[in-house]
């Protein structure tokens, strides 16, 4: 577990800011358009742990666990930037993982702000183009639709499926993961791509991918049975992680806080190994 430091505040600033969380909160409300932005239940997009003192350190993590709240608080954080937010497992009583998760953050008096799919699809810091982006890919139109927005993207390309999936482990080992792929034919070119980060291989994509004649779908997991689909279908699946195709919009998030308010922001890997 390692945490990486995003953004410095410029000495020059010298300055002693006070930043409240319902300013960084209205900041990421409007930059994400969380309002009304249709997700899970469980996301619960925006401040889930709220605060009364000033912000003085940003830590982002893709999941909120107790490992990570305890780093982020002996780094001096006071707020937690996640994608998977505290109620991710649904209702529960307050009892084992999900009782010591509350403990820590109230007794390290650390705010947490999360962000679900509106996270997943912005189109300058989500998870989805930024993945694109590493992977040399320019996106085109969207992909992955839920409800009324697409959360992933897509677009065309002349590349080598082996080198995309050269790319996209690269990206999975830097995260504690390894990319596996569906069956592939050793000099078969990738024309047509789609990408939907984390458990993004369902028959929803599937089905999408046939629609828009994608010839590639990199994903961040899915089950035993899309592999076996796509082969069928004529496509090929990039695993390259749950966690690692994730990574990208925490970061990026933190990275903007830290810019706007001037403070200093670090991001806490605690890999899942998915
Ligand atoms: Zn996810």
């Amino acid at each position: 577990m390692f945490s990486t430091v995003i953004h410095t505040p410029s000495p020059a600033s010298g300055v002693l800011s006070v930043t409240s969380l319902t300013r960084i909160a209205h900041e990421l409300d409007s930059l994400l358009g969380s309002d009304g932005f249709p997700d899970y239940d469980q996301a619960l997009n925006g401040v889930q742990v709220d605060t009364h003192n000033d912000i003085v350190k940003v830590a982002a993590a893709v999941d909120l666990r107790e490992r990570t709240i305890k780093t982020a608080a002996d780094q001096g954080a006071n707020l937690l930037l996640v994608h998977h937010g505290l109620f991710w497992g649904g209702l529960q009583p307050l009892r084992g993982p999900h009782y010591r998760r509350i403990h820590a953050l109230l007794a390290s008096e650390m705010a947490v702000y999360s962000s679900h799919l509106p996270l997943d699809a912005h189109p300058e810091i989500g998870n989805n183009v930024l993945l694109a982006r590493e992977l040399g890919l320019t996106p085109t139109a969207g992909f992955a639709r839920y409800e009324t927005i697409d959360i992933g993207v897509r677009g065309e390309s002349n590349v080598a499926t082996a080198e995309l999936f050269s790319s996209a482990d690269i990206i999975a080992r830097r995260w504690g993961g390894v990319a596996r792929s569906s069956p592939s034919e050793p000099h078969r070119m990738t024309k047509r791509w789609a990408i939907c980060t984390g458990a993004g291989a369902s028959a929803d994509t599937l089905r999408e991918a046939v629609q828009h004649r994608v010839d590639t779908l990199i994903v961040g997991e899915g089950p035993h049975w899309t592999a076996v689909d796509a082969d069928e279908l004529g496509i090929v699946i990039i695993y390259a992680g749950h966690y690692a195709t994730e990574t990208f919009g925490v970061r990026a998030l933190a990275d903007h806080v830290g810019r706007t308010f001037d403070l200093p922001t670090i991001f806490i890997d605690v890999p899942t190994g998915l």
